[in-house]
């Protein structure tokens, strides 16, 4: 009744002021019949949208609600029974597979019974076709569990270097057998702790790894590696050099099912849904995930987690580059980035860090510089230059950081630093190492020259 109310009530307004108007004009002898004509139709109209709003697109409005409302139901009542199935066949689809294969595997090794040759092609056949089964299983009992906010994720500060070794250790027999060089650089750039979930980031890992090595060519090869990001996030990233995928189907490639039509041009075993759990798992892990490819180039796909809080950089031996004072140098910078990425330090704390930093960082390239110049190391001018333009990029950070103390910029800073030092290490320094050799003297005298 409340909608009857309403138009009485509308109703009523809409003539008081229109009496109102009516009156103002003809007292001012203004109201020409024609005019109340025309205010009488504005005022009817008026007076009809309630009436027409009430009694005809509201009942048809509340109509289509109510469906709506009923489909929603319907639609919610279906996907939790979906969940509640799928929950169960976790159990009743694995357990008869994980039999079927296991002991179509014993079969095949059983010493005192050997198998004829096509009764070893058929258990081939039956664990391979098995193997398939359960893979495509898993996918879509993962992707079930994760629509339906049942995949529950351990977040922890994670070296991640073990989760590259561990991964790339995995598919080396996968590389081989299809002649392709696996290479991992990440163990090699990734200093960083990150905060992830090691199981779920290995899971996406292996599925990013398995394409690289799956849609590569004879020959080719697959690079893994890691780097900072200026927001925070270790970006790691898959490259291979295999068929690449045409730019008509990247905006298919997490759609589940969707092999892009590759089932029908290659024999290559797949169930298109790796990649849709993929990139549900790094959402997950608070990251992201995305690729380039260029046809006959290949492809490089990425996943992206954030970084550990504080003390995110990590000092292992194989950072050391075998000169003495180097090596000091580069562990304590690593100490000092660390020390200023405690969040619990006051600004004026942070500040004398950074002080310290900057000028430490002046005075270690100068060191460097000295040993390199000792033993005619030949690129000399160029790491030269690298130094200026690494302490110049800090200069400038400090700058805006001093500015405005935006914590934005002290992020942007810190991450840079862990970016640059462990890359700076292990690419460009370890370059000067092969020509230290048998010049230790030489390097001696030159660093002391440079003491105070
Ligand atoms: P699957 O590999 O099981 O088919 P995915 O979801 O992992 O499923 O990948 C979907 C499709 O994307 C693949 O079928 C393939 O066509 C394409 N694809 C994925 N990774 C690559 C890659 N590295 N190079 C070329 N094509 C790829």
């Amino acid at each position: 009744m409340g909608g009857l109310n309403i138009l009485v009530r509308i109703t009523a307004i809409v003539f008081m002021v229109e009496g109102a108007i009516m009156l103002v004009l003809s007292r001012f002898d203004t109201l020409s019949p024609q005019m109340a004509i025309v205010i009488d139709a504005i005022f009817l109209v008026l007076i009809s949208s309630p009436i027409v709003f009430l009694w005809v697109i509201k009942p048809y409005v509340d109509a289509q609600t109510l469906d709506l409302r009923r489909a929603k139901d319907t639609a919610e009542r279906a996907s939790r029974a979906k969940d509640e199935f799928l929950s169960h066949m976790n159990h009743e689809l694995r357990t008869p597979l994980n039999a079927v294969i296991g002991f179509a595997q014993l079969l095949q090794y059983s010493p005192e019974e050997p198998l004829s040759d096509a009764q070893k092609d058929y258990t081939d056949c039956i664990i391979g076709s098995g193997e398939h089964l359960l893979e495509i299983i898993n996918g879509m009992l993962d992707m079930a569990a994760i629509e339906a906010d049942r995949l529950h994720v351990t977040l922890e500060n994670v070296h991640v270097k073990a989760v590259f070794d561990a991964s790339c250790n995995l598919m080396k027999p996968a590389a081989s057998a299809r002649s392709v060089t696996l290479i991992n650089n990440a163990s090699n750039n990734a200093r960083v702790a990150v905060r992830t979930d090691v199981v779920r980031l290995k899971q996406a890992l292996l599925n990013l790894l398995s394409n690289a090595i799956k849609y590569n060519v004879p020959g080719g090869s697959v690079i893994l590696d890691a780097e900072v990001t200026t927001d925070g996030m270790l970006r790691i990233s898959v490259q291979d050099t295999g068929r690449g995928i045409a730019q008509k189907y990247h905006d298919r490639i997490f759609k589940p099912f969707d092999r892009l039509g590759i089932e029908t041009t290659l024999s290559i075993e797949g169930t298109g849904i790796g990649l849709t759990v993929t990139q549900k798992l790094a959402k997950l892990l608070n990251g992201r995930l995305g690729f380039v490819s260029e046809v006959g180039l290949g492809s490089t796909f990425w996943i992206e987690i954030p970084l550990a809080g504080a003390s995110a950089l990590l000092w292992t031996d194989d950072l050391l580059l075998g000169v003495e004072q180097l090596d000091q140098d580069h562990r304590k910078l690593v100490s000092l980035v660390n020390a200023m990425s405690d969040h619990s330090l006051s600004t004026h704390q942070v500040n004398s860090i950074l002080e310290e930093l900057i000028t430490y960082t002046q005075d270690h390239f100068a060191r460097e510089e000295a040993v390199m110049a000792a033993c005619s190391y030949p690129s000399l001018s160029d790491h030269r230059e690298i130094h200026r333009r690494l302490a110049a990029k800090v200069t400038d950070l400090a700058k805006a950081w001093h500015t405005g103390k935006d914590p934005a910029v002290m992020t942007e800073l810190l991450n840079f630093l862990r970016g640059w030092l462990v890359k700076h290490i292990m690419e460009t320094d370890k370059q000067v190492v092969p020509y230290t050799q048998g010049h230790e003297a030489e390097i001696r005298a030159a660093l002391n020259k440079l003491k105070p």
